[in-house]
């Protein structure tokens, strides 16, 4: 019986592989197409001034509308497209659409800092990053100061002396950039010193279980002391409650991002939320 028993569990075991594998395939073919036919959509998430609830930037997203399987979240397609050699294309995409949104929204007078853009490791390793960021700024008008650039901590550790030389490169352009998913990789201080950052993300993994969860209340009251002595600005993701925003007030932290204030949604969704330059209205 026992015997039996296992010989199913594998039977299942490869059968569930095997369509994994096959669906894998199947989208790694279509993603190619989804890239230059005009799938890939950028969503855009609002980051807010926690004593003020103003929108101080966004954080673009991106999401591929796949004809059959409808609308997929980057943890469904990013993975594929990392093992396909996309991954710059589809940041490079990016990063054009977003600058182009944010140059029409500040056009169009609605007050805003900056738009974040993500930054994959061989974005950066592979080195025309600096290239591009200059390209899309130019071909859509947009001031170097409006753009962000997120690059994750284990990325941002990762880096050799000439990944070092580009984020300087980057910051040298005008742009700013920001240590996305703090807390979960393993940071060097003196790496963190020496990096030309100017915002740390702290990650939703220290954030999810506040105000109840003393241990992530003390890695959240950490890294900001750390951000406050190294001069950065400090937001926390994944801020779902009330409690965790005034908790994470209460803490020194300035900015938030997170479902409270909206979920990522397509740009004309932002724009009802957006405050136009000049505006009294609270
Ligand atoms: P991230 O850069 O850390 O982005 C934040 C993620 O947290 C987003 O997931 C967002 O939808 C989600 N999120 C925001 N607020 C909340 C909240 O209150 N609760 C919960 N449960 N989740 C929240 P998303 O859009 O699925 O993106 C996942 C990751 O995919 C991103 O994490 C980023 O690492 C990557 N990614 C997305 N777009 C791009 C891109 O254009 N280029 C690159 N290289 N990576 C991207
Ligand atoms: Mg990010
Ligand atoms: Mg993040
Ligand atoms: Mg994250």
């Amino acid at each position: 019986l026992a015997k039996d028993n296992g010989r199913n569990t594998y039977a299942f075991y490869t059968q569930a592989l095997t369509q994994h594998a096959r669906e894998r395939i199947a989208l790694e073919s279509s993603l190619h197409q989804a890239i230059s036919g005009r799938q890939l959509r950028v969503y855009y998430q609002p980051q807010v001034d926690l004593g003020t609830g103003h929108i101080i930037g966004l954080e673009a997203l991106v999401r591929w509308q796949h004809p059959e399987h409808g609308l997929l979240t980057p943890d469904r397609f990013l993975p594929v497209a990392v093992n396909a050699g996309l991954m710059i294309s589809i940041d490079e995409y990016v990063l054009n659409q977003a600058c182009q949104q944010m140059q029409r929204w500040l056009a169009a007078g609605f007050d805003l800092q900056h738009m974040a853009v993500n930054m994959s490791g061989s974005w950066l390793e592979r080195g025309q990053v600096v290239d591009s960021v200059k390209q899309a700024l130019a071909r859509n008008g947009l001031h170097a100061q409006y753009l962000e650039l997120e690059l994750t901590e284990t990325e941002a550790m990762r880096h050799s002396e000439l990944n070092m030389e580009r984020l300087d490169s980057l910051r040298h352009l005008g742009i700013s950039l920001a240590i996305d998913d703090f807390g979960t990789g393993y940071s060097s201080l003196m790496r963190l010193k020496r990096l030309p950052v100017n915002r740390l993300k702290i990650d939703r993994d220290f954030v999810r279980d506040l105000p109840h969860d003393q241990n992530d209340a003390a890695i959240a009251r950490a890294i900001i002391a750390l951000g406050q002595s190294l001069q950065m600005e400090l937001i926390a993701e994944g801020v779902e409650t009330v409690e965790q925003a005034e908790l994470l007030t209460a803490m020194g932290c300035t900015n938030a991002q997170g479902y409270l204030y909206s979920r990522p949604v397509p740009a004309a969704e932002i724009e009802p939320l957006l405050q136009h330059v000049g505006s009294t209205e609270e």
